[in-house]
Protein backbone atom coordinates (compact mmCIF):
# COMPACT_ATOMS: atom_id res chain seq x y z
CA UNK A 1 0.00 0.00 0.00
CA UNK A 2 1.15 3.29 -0.98
CA UNK A 3 0.56 6.26 1.12
CA UNK A 4 1.41 10.37 1.86
CA UNK A 5 -0.12 13.03 1.82
CA UNK A 6 -2.28 14.79 0.00
CA UNK A 7 -2.47 19.13 -0.22
CA UNK A 8 -5.73 20.21 -2.02
CA UNK A 9 -5.69 23.26 -4.19
CA UNK A 10 -7.19 25.33 -1.34
CA UNK A 11 -3.75 24.05 0.98
CA UNK A 12 -5.28 21.68 2.92
CA UNK A 13 -3.09 18.82 3.73
CA UNK A 14 -4.66 14.96 4.16
CA UNK A 15 -3.51 11.89 4.20
CA UNK A 16 -3.36 10.04 1.05
CA UNK A 17 -3.69 6.23 0.09
CA UNK A 18 -3.79 4.69 -3.19
CA UNK A 19 -5.75 1.75 -2.18
CA UNK A 20 -9.45 1.88 -0.65
CA UNK A 21 -11.22 0.18 1.26
CA UNK A 22 -14.69 1.03 1.13
CA UNK A 23 -17.46 2.05 -1.39
CA UNK A 24 -18.92 6.04 -1.34
CA UNK A 25 -20.06 5.65 -5.01
CA UNK A 26 -22.92 8.10 -4.09
CA UNK A 27 -20.45 10.61 -4.11
CA UNK A 28 -19.38 9.72 -7.48
CA UNK A 29 -21.80 9.23 -9.86
CA UNK A 30 -24.28 12.09 -11.41
CA UNK A 31 -26.68 10.01 -13.02
CA UNK A 32 -28.38 12.77 -14.20
CA UNK A 33 -24.89 14.15 -16.56
CA UNK A 34 -23.89 10.68 -16.58
CA UNK A 35 -20.30 11.64 -14.54
CA UNK A 36 -18.22 8.98 -13.06
CA UNK A 37 -15.04 9.18 -11.39
CA UNK A 38 -13.29 6.15 -10.75
CA UNK A 39 -10.60 5.79 -8.36
CA UNK A 40 -7.68 3.19 -10.31
CA UNK A 41 -5.87 3.10 -6.81
CA UNK A 42 -2.07 3.70 -8.46
CA UNK A 43 -1.74 0.65 -11.27
CA UNK A 44 -0.79 1.48 -14.55
CA UNK A 45 -3.63 1.98 -17.27
CA UNK A 46 -1.40 0.69 -19.75
CA UNK A 47 -0.65 -2.78 -17.75
CA UNK A 48 -4.01 -3.16 -16.53
CA UNK A 49 -5.83 -1.00 -19.69
CA UNK A 50 -8.78 -4.06 -18.93
CA UNK A 51 -9.45 -2.89 -15.80
CA UNK A 52 -10.53 0.39 -16.74
CA UNK A 53 -12.14 2.75 -15.52
CA UNK A 54 -11.67 1.19 -12.11
CA UNK A 55 -14.08 0.96 -9.33
CA UNK A 56 -16.21 3.68 -7.62
CA UNK A 57 -14.81 3.00 -4.57
CA UNK A 58 -12.72 5.30 -2.54
CA UNK A 59 -11.37 5.51 1.19
CA UNK A 60 -12.32 7.93 3.64
CA UNK A 61 -8.67 9.59 3.09
CA UNK A 62 -8.52 9.81 -0.99
CA UNK A 63 -12.48 10.69 -0.47
CA UNK A 64 -11.54 14.33 -0.81
CA UNK A 65 -9.26 13.87 -4.27
CA UNK A 66 -11.60 12.03 -5.20
CA UNK A 67 -15.13 14.42 -4.74
CA UNK A 68 -13.12 17.37 -6.03
CA UNK A 69 -11.94 15.47 -9.77
CA UNK A 70 -15.43 14.39 -9.72
CA UNK A 71 -16.96 18.12 -9.07
CA UNK A 72 -14.37 19.28 -12.14
CA UNK A 73 -15.93 16.80 -14.59
CA UNK A 74 -19.26 17.65 -13.54
CA UNK A 75 -18.30 20.79 -14.32
CA UNK A 76 -17.08 20.22 -17.68
CA UNK A 77 -20.38 18.38 -18.15
CA UNK A 78 -22.45 21.13 -17.57
CA UNK A 79 -20.92 23.25 -20.25
CA UNK A 80 -20.94 21.46 -22.59
CA UNK A 81 -24.81 20.34 -22.03
CA UNK A 82 -25.63 24.04 -21.46
CA UNK A 83 -23.23 26.37 -23.50
CA UNK A 84 -22.51 24.13 -25.99
CA UNK A 85 -25.85 22.38 -26.56
CA UNK A 86 -23.54 19.53 -27.93
CA UNK A 87 -25.35 15.86 -28.23
CA UNK A 88 -22.89 13.37 -28.86
CA UNK A 89 -23.51 11.23 -32.80
CA UNK A 90 -26.05 8.58 -33.12
CA UNK A 91 -28.35 10.23 -30.09
CA UNK A 92 -25.98 8.26 -27.35
CA UNK A 93 -25.81 10.01 -24.33
CA UNK A 94 -23.10 12.16 -22.73
CA UNK A 95 -21.16 10.44 -20.79
CA UNK A 96 -17.98 11.59 -18.61
CA UNK A 97 -15.62 8.86 -17.10
CA UNK A 98 -12.76 9.05 -15.62
CA UNK A 99 -10.15 7.43 -13.54
CA UNK A 100 -7.59 9.34 -10.78
CA UNK A 101 -4.67 7.75 -8.99
CA UNK A 102 -3.41 6.06 -12.71
CA UNK A 103 0.22 5.31 -13.06
CA UNK A 104 2.15 4.39 -16.23
CA UNK A 105 4.76 2.16 -14.93
CA UNK A 106 2.96 -0.61 -12.64
CA UNK A 107 4.64 0.08 -8.68
CA UNK A 108 5.21 3.38 -8.92
CA UNK A 109 2.84 6.12 -7.21
CA UNK A 110 3.54 9.31 -9.33
CA UNK A 111 2.98 9.59 -12.93
CA UNK A 112 3.16 13.54 -13.71
CA UNK A 113 0.77 13.15 -17.02
CA UNK A 114 -2.89 13.22 -18.12
CA UNK A 115 -4.57 11.72 -20.79
CA UNK A 116 -7.88 11.44 -22.87
CA UNK A 117 -7.93 7.81 -24.06
CA UNK A 118 -9.86 8.17 -27.57
CA UNK A 119 -10.59 4.26 -27.79
CA UNK A 120 -12.14 3.88 -23.94
CA UNK A 121 -13.74 7.37 -24.06
CA UNK A 122 -12.60 8.32 -20.95
CA UNK A 123 -9.89 10.49 -18.98
CA UNK A 124 -6.75 8.90 -16.73
CA UNK A 125 -5.31 11.57 -14.32
CA UNK A 126 -1.54 11.01 -13.10
CA UNK A 127 -0.49 12.57 -9.77
CA UNK A 128 3.02 13.76 -8.31
CA UNK A 129 4.49 14.06 -5.20
CA UNK A 130 5.52 17.82 -4.21
CA UNK A 131 7.03 17.52 -0.82
CA UNK A 132 6.16 14.46 0.51
CA UNK A 133 2.59 15.03 -0.89
CA UNK A 134 0.90 13.71 -3.54
CA UNK A 135 -1.24 16.27 -5.94
CA UNK A 136 -3.49 14.40 -8.13
CA UNK A 137 -4.03 16.33 -11.21
CA UNK A 138 -7.77 15.49 -11.48
CA UNK A 139 -8.18 17.89 -8.69
CA UNK A 140 -7.03 21.15 -11.59
CA UNK A 141 -9.95 22.24 -13.24
CA UNK A 142 -8.06 23.43 -16.38
CA UNK A 143 -6.71 20.23 -17.15
CA UNK A 144 -9.87 18.32 -16.63
CA UNK A 145 -11.61 20.13 -19.16
CA UNK A 146 -8.53 20.42 -20.98
CA UNK A 147 -8.71 16.00 -21.31
CA UNK A 148 -12.33 15.71 -21.37
CA UNK A 149 -12.51 18.56 -24.60
CA UNK A 150 -9.93 16.24 -26.37
CA UNK A 151 -12.78 13.47 -26.13
CA UNK A 152 -15.29 16.07 -27.47
CA UNK A 153 -12.69 17.18 -30.44
CA UNK A 154 -12.53 13.14 -31.15
CA UNK A 155 -16.27 12.71 -31.48
CA UNK A 156 -16.72 15.91 -33.38
CA UNK A 157 -13.42 16.59 -36.21
CA UNK A 158 -11.34 13.07 -35.06
CA UNK A 159 -7.79 15.36 -35.65
CA UNK A 160 -5.00 13.69 -36.83
CA UNK A 161 -2.43 13.93 -33.94
CA UNK A 162 0.56 15.33 -35.52
CA UNK A 163 1.53 18.47 -37.01
CA UNK A 164 -1.31 21.78 -37.70
CA UNK A 165 -3.87 19.24 -37.26
CA UNK A 166 -2.52 17.79 -33.68
CA UNK A 167 -1.51 21.50 -32.15
CA UNK A 168 -5.69 22.23 -33.42
CA UNK A 169 -6.27 19.23 -31.29
CA UNK A 170 -4.77 20.91 -28.38
CA UNK A 171 -5.36 24.36 -28.66
CA UNK A 172 -9.30 23.37 -28.90
CA UNK A 173 -8.87 21.48 -25.64
CA UNK A 174 -7.17 24.80 -24.28
CA UNK A 175 -9.21 27.21 -25.42
CA UNK A 176 -12.54 25.17 -24.41
CA UNK A 177 -10.59 24.77 -20.74
CA UNK A 178 -9.99 28.41 -20.53
CA UNK A 179 -13.79 28.86 -21.12
CA UNK A 180 -14.88 26.72 -18.26
CA UNK A 181 -12.50 27.85 -15.64
CA UNK A 182 -13.01 31.83 -16.28
CA UNK A 183 -16.92 30.95 -17.22
CA UNK A 184 -18.09 33.06 -14.44
CA UNK A 185 -15.98 36.14 -14.36
CA UNK A 186 -17.62 38.61 -16.66
CA UNK A 187 -15.00 40.93 -16.71
CA UNK A 188 -12.83 38.97 -19.14
CA UNK A 189 -9.99 41.69 -17.57
CA UNK A 190 -9.83 39.51 -14.67
CA UNK A 191 -9.38 36.25 -16.82
CA UNK A 192 -6.86 33.78 -15.96
CA UNK A 193 -5.20 32.67 -19.18
CA UNK A 194 -2.68 30.35 -17.80
CA UNK A 195 -2.80 26.81 -17.98
CA UNK A 196 -1.65 24.26 -15.22
CA UNK A 197 -1.16 26.64 -12.93
CA UNK A 198 0.76 25.53 -9.96
CA UNK A 199 1.20 22.20 -11.19
CA UNK A 200 5.10 21.32 -11.45
CA UNK A 201 6.97 22.75 -8.72
CA UNK A 202 9.25 25.72 -9.89
CA UNK A 203 6.88 26.03 -13.10
CA UNK A 204 4.76 28.65 -13.40
CA UNK A 205 2.17 27.47 -15.61
CA UNK A 206 2.34 24.66 -18.83
CA UNK A 207 0.97 27.02 -21.15
CA UNK A 208 0.36 30.78 -21.28
CA UNK A 209 -2.67 31.53 -24.09
CA UNK A 210 -2.31 35.36 -23.96
CA UNK A 211 1.90 35.18 -23.56
CA UNK A 212 2.60 31.71 -25.46
CA UNK A 213 6.04 32.50 -25.13
CA UNK A 214 6.42 32.80 -21.44
CA UNK A 215 6.00 29.09 -22.07
CA UNK A 216 8.64 28.72 -25.04
CA UNK A 217 5.67 28.33 -27.07
CA UNK A 218 5.64 30.32 -30.65
CA UNK A 219 3.15 32.80 -30.95
CA UNK A 220 3.24 33.50 -34.60
CA UNK A 221 3.33 31.51 -37.80
CA UNK A 222 6.96 33.10 -38.42
CA UNK A 223 7.97 31.01 -35.63
CA UNK A 224 6.09 27.97 -36.30
CA UNK A 225 8.35 24.64 -35.95
CA UNK A 226 7.72 21.51 -37.94
CA UNK A 227 9.64 19.92 -35.18
CA UNK A 228 8.49 21.42 -32.17
CA UNK A 229 5.05 18.74 -31.73
CA UNK A 230 1.70 19.67 -31.36
CA UNK A 231 2.35 20.79 -27.82
CA UNK A 232 4.99 23.51 -28.77
CA UNK A 233 2.69 24.83 -32.47
CA UNK A 234 -0.28 25.69 -30.43
CA UNK A 235 0.72 28.39 -28.82
CA UNK A 236 0.00 30.44 -32.08
CA UNK A 237 -3.86 29.84 -32.49
CA UNK A 238 -4.21 29.82 -28.82
CA UNK A 239 -2.82 33.36 -29.49
CA UNK A 240 -5.14 34.09 -31.86
CA UNK A 241 -8.26 32.59 -30.06
CA UNK A 242 -6.75 34.98 -27.12
CA UNK A 243 -7.23 37.82 -29.57
CA UNK A 244 -10.31 36.65 -30.48
CA UNK A 245 -11.78 36.59 -27.52
CA UNK A 246 -10.26 39.71 -25.84
CA UNK A 247 -11.39 42.11 -29.07
CA UNK A 248 -13.47 44.88 -28.06
CA UNK A 249 -15.38 47.50 -30.00
CA UNK A 250 -12.73 50.47 -30.01
CA UNK A 251 -14.65 52.21 -26.71
CA UNK A 252 -13.38 49.57 -24.21
CA UNK A 253 -16.64 47.01 -24.26
CA UNK A 254 -15.80 43.31 -25.48
CA UNK A 255 -17.17 42.24 -28.63
CA UNK A 256 -17.17 38.89 -27.17
CA UNK A 257 -18.36 36.73 -23.20
CA UNK A 258 -17.60 33.18 -22.46
CA UNK A 259 -20.84 31.86 -23.94
CA UNK A 260 -20.76 33.83 -27.43
CA UNK A 261 -17.05 32.83 -27.65
CA UNK A 262 -18.06 28.90 -26.90
CA UNK A 263 -20.45 29.19 -29.32
CA UNK A 264 -18.51 30.34 -31.84
CA UNK A 265 -15.24 27.61 -31.37
CA UNK A 266 -17.90 25.22 -31.27
CA UNK A 267 -19.66 25.71 -34.13
CA UNK A 268 -15.83 25.95 -35.65
CA UNK A 269 -14.92 22.80 -34.65
CA UNK A 270 -18.07 20.68 -36.11
CA UNK A 271 -16.23 22.55 -39.71
CA UNK A 272 -13.16 21.23 -39.10
CA UNK A 273 -11.76 17.29 -39.68
CA UNK A 274 -8.64 15.19 -39.24
CA UNK A 275 -6.27 16.50 -41.76
CA UNK A 276 -7.40 20.64 -40.54
CA UNK A 277 -5.24 23.00 -40.52
CA UNK A 278 -4.75 26.45 -38.86
CA UNK A 279 -5.65 28.10 -42.05
CA UNK A 280 -9.19 26.04 -41.89
CA UNK A 281 -9.89 26.85 -38.42
CA UNK A 282 -9.72 30.71 -39.21
CA UNK A 283 -12.36 30.10 -41.90
CA UNK A 284 -14.31 27.70 -39.94
CA UNK A 285 -14.53 30.20 -37.10
CA UNK A 286 -15.47 32.80 -39.66
CA UNK A 287 -18.16 30.75 -41.38
CA UNK A 288 -19.00 29.78 -38.06
CA UNK A 289 -19.85 33.85 -36.60
CA UNK A 290 -21.64 34.15 -40.57
CA UNK A 291 -24.03 31.42 -39.05
CA UNK A 292 -24.31 33.14 -35.71
CA UNK A 293 -25.30 36.29 -37.33
CA UNK A 294 -28.44 35.14 -38.60
CA UNK A 295 -29.09 32.81 -35.93
CA UNK A 296 -28.43 33.49 -32.17
CA UNK A 297 -26.53 37.07 -33.07
CA UNK A 298 -29.41 38.21 -35.08
CA UNK A 299 -30.15 40.59 -33.03
CA UNK A 300 -26.45 41.70 -32.26
CA UNK A 301 -25.88 45.20 -32.97
CA UNK A 302 -21.95 44.31 -32.78
CA UNK A 303 -22.32 41.25 -35.28
CA UNK A 304 -20.52 42.84 -37.82
CA UNK A 305 -17.69 43.83 -35.64
CA UNK A 306 -17.07 40.81 -34.54
CA UNK A 307 -16.28 39.50 -37.86
CA UNK A 308 -13.85 42.22 -38.40
CA UNK A 309 -12.65 40.60 -35.06
CA UNK A 310 -12.14 37.53 -36.05
CA UNK A 311 -9.95 38.35 -39.23
CA UNK A 312 -7.87 40.42 -37.25
CA UNK A 313 -7.61 38.00 -34.42
CA UNK A 314 -5.98 35.40 -37.07
CA UNK A 315 -4.12 38.01 -38.98
CA UNK A 316 -1.95 39.13 -36.17
CA UNK A 317 -0.29 35.36 -35.49
CA UNK A 318 0.10 35.28 -39.49
CA UNK A 319 -2.96 32.82 -39.62
CA UNK A 320 -3.88 33.79 -42.98
CA UNK A 321 -4.83 33.32 -46.66
ZN1 LIG B 1 -3.84 17.72 -24.65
Amino acid sequence: MQAGNYLNCIGITNNFSCQSNSEIPSGLENNGLNVRTYNFECRSYIDEIDSLPGELRVNGLCYQPCVMAHRNVIAVAEFIRDILMHDPPNGTQARYISSINCVQESGETEWENSCWLDDYEQAVFGQHWVKEQLHSWATYQDIVAHEFFHGLNYQIAKFTYLGESGALDESYADIFAILVTNRYQPDINQWNWKFGQGLLEGVDCIRDVENPSNCRQPDNMEHYDDDGGVHHNNGIHNRAAYNLITSDDGQGNFLFNANSAAQLFYLALRKLGPTSRFIDSRRAVVQAAKTLSITRWRNDSTKIEKLRAIEKAFDQVGIVE
